[in-house]
């Protein structure tokens, strides 16, 4: 099918030519007629890198009437980054398309400048919901006006807290209008959402759902926990060419693993929500225009960077819901390239590993981590290519050459050969010759519920329930926001505990299952670093509140708020009060 029979018109034909769209994608085969033509609400169950922003901005594009000065389309999305790429790509499109005003809004930014745009009139407004409403209470964005909504990554905005918001600008625009969602996972919330504001909306279904792209590998290095640096370090290397996004658990891990890759001498940076927004401004651009072959990032913070044509996607850390994994792979293998997706994990892990096999319907390569004659190899060839392949045209290197012959007329070719090599590739070669090469973990059989890492008190019950609420001696006491109602389970907390903090041993001692909250002993000496790991993770998909459990009373469930046991601090010291049981 071309863009002409799907009604395009030519002028935005001619746009997108000029940007490399030669023929429709999936996406837009199906979307693009059924707005143009029908105008039915749609649900467009798609993962960005499927082309759907063109999908739904080329219609708007066509469709807006720029002779009406008054915002026509609303589009939201989750992230500034996403609203500044959609607004891009729309002008992009429109470039033949005169008169027509886009703008996006978003919060982190100055209000001001995008109260003076509106002002001015838009037709198409790209927003943050949050942003989207300050306009409205502040009477600049009427939306009285508006005939279509797009909500683009509906379930990212209902992750990032938006659902309140969105409900609030739904109810500003007119009924009649024309609403499109767009969403890589479809849960409950979003089903109200969409049930409640959409019209016999029709399914669109790009790949399957919940599946990764079919063009990405999947693959799986295991180690020990104690390795997986060095084996992030050895998988970089052995792909030369590597230009991808390392996904960790934290900000805390995200910085120092970014860290110490940029002492080790790559080319690599790190994203996470503990950087300012101009800092993170900097770090997205220096990766989008290749200056970083590494961006290791926490998942909020990447979300809503544009990149298409990552080569590698490597999970430092896994996540605990499959559908993030889902987010994550897409980022590579985008538009029918092929793309590489690689978990770095230890033993402990294989559960994670098999529910998002199981979730996805995909299978996991089982990989050896490459040896240091490998990679050494690997390295070697691509540099033998890229100097096969340099481009020779500067003639500015001819002046040189007559002394630089001289200079070496001792030499053979082949010695020549050899010390040039030797120049770029001795770093790998020294590094690689020392180094012992990781040795794959060998399964253990499991001891009854004695997991292997985590070591038990003698004498005590882990999970007794007449417990006083006084910890082991040297035990500190940690109260968790989740209980049996959640499907917590001794062997599952565990986990948790383990899967968060891989590179120690952690000591657990009791743990007491409560209803709706529960509490856990660990060794006092890891207790802020366990609430500092868990605070705000997932289990089972709700988010975790975990803090150092005080005095007896935390014990009793129901009639307290969870919020009297939160950490009493110091103000002085800034550490947790000691507190006698
Ligand atoms: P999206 O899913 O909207 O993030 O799009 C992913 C990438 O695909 C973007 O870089 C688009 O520019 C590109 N793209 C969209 N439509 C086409 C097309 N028909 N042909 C080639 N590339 C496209």
């Amino acid at each position: 099918m071309t863009f002409e029979e799907l009604g395009i018109a030519p002028e935005i034909e001619q746009a997108i030519r000029v940007m490399g769209f030669e023929k429709p994608l999936p996406i837009q085969e199906k979307i693009i007629p059924i707005l143009l033509q029908r105008n039915t609400d749609i649900i467009g169950l798609a993962q960005t890198g499927t082309g759907k922003t063109a999908a739904f901005g080329i219609p708007i594009v066509q469709q807006t009437d720029v002779r009406v000065n008054k915002p026509q389309v609303v589009i939201l999305s989750p992230t500034r980054e996403l609203c500044v790429q959609i607004t891009k790509d729309l002008t992009n499109y429109a470039v033949n398309t005169h008169g027509l005003k886009i703008l996006a809004v978003y919060g982190g930014a100055g209000i001001v400048p995008q109260m003076n745009a509106l002002k001015q009139g838009v037709h198409v407004i790209v927003a943050t919901p949050g942003r989207l409403i300050d306009l409205i209470n502040r009477k600049v964005a009427n939306l009285s006006s508006v005939y279509r909504v797009v909500l683009d990554e509906a379930d990212e905005m209902l992750n990032m807290g938006f659902a309140d918001d969105l409900n609030t600008i739904l109810e500003q625009v007119p009924e009649d209008r024309n609403t499109l969602l767009f969403s890589a996972t479809m849960p409950t919330e979003i089903r109200k959402i969409a049930s409640r504001y959409m019209r016999n909306p029709e399914e669109v279904l790009i790949g399957k759902r919940n599946a990764s792209a079919e063009n990405v590998k999947h693959l799986l290095y295991t180690v020990h926990a104690r390795d997986k640096y060095l084996a992030l370090k050895r998988i970089a290397d052995f792909y030369p060419k590597i230009y991808g996004i390392v996904f960790c658990r934290t900000r805390l891990e995200t910085q120092e693993i970014a860290d110490k890759l940029i002492q080790d001498g790559y080319s690599a940076d790190s994203l996470h929500g503990d950087l300012s927004q101009p800092m993170r401004d900097t770090v997205m651009q220096k990766f989008r225009v290749r200056n970083i072959q590494l961006l290791v990032a926490t998942d909020v913070a990447a979300r809503g960077l544009d990149v298409n044509d990552l080569t590698h996607v490597i999970h430092y850390s896994l996540p605990d819901d499959h559908e993030i994994y889902t987010h994550r792979s897409g980022r590579t293998g985008r538009v029918g390239k092929d793309g590489i997706s690689i978990a770095i994990t230890h033993l402990r892990e294989k559960y994670s590993v098999k529910k998002i096999e199981d979730h996805l319907h995909i299978r996991f390569e089982r990989m050896k981590i490459p040896t240091g004659k490998e990679i050494c190899e690997k390295q070697l060839f691509n540099l033998v290519d890229k100097m096969e392949h340099v481009e020779m045209e500067n003639d500015a290197i001819d002046d040189f050459l007559p002394v630089i012959y001289k200079k070496l007329e001792w030499l053979s070719k082949e010695e020549v050969i050899k010390r040039f090599v030797s120049v770029e590739f001795n770093r790998f070669l020294n590094y690689y010759q020392d180094a012992d090469e990781l040795t794959e973990p060998v399964e253990q059989r499991e001891r009854g519920r004695d997991h292997d890492k985590v070591r038990q008190p003698r004498g005590k019950d882990r999970h007794s329930r007449d417990s006083d609420g006084t910890a082991e001696k040297g035990y500190t006491r940690i109260f968790i926001s989740l209980g049996k109602m959640d499907g917590l389970v001794p062997a599952g907390l565990i986990e948790h505990i383990n899967h968060n903090m891989p590179t120690v041993k952690v000591p657990v001692g009791r743990i007491d299952l409560l209803q709706k909250f529960s509490f856990f002993e660990v060794k006092s000496s890891y207790a802020r670093q366990v609430v500092e790991q868990l605070k705000d993770t997932r289990y089972r998909g709700s988010r975790i509140d975990v803090s150092i459990a005080q005095g007896k009373g935390a014990m009793k469930e129901g009639g307290e708020n969870k919020k009297s046991f939160a950490p009493r601090f110091d103000r002085r010291s800034d550490k947790p009060k000691k507190r006698r049981y």
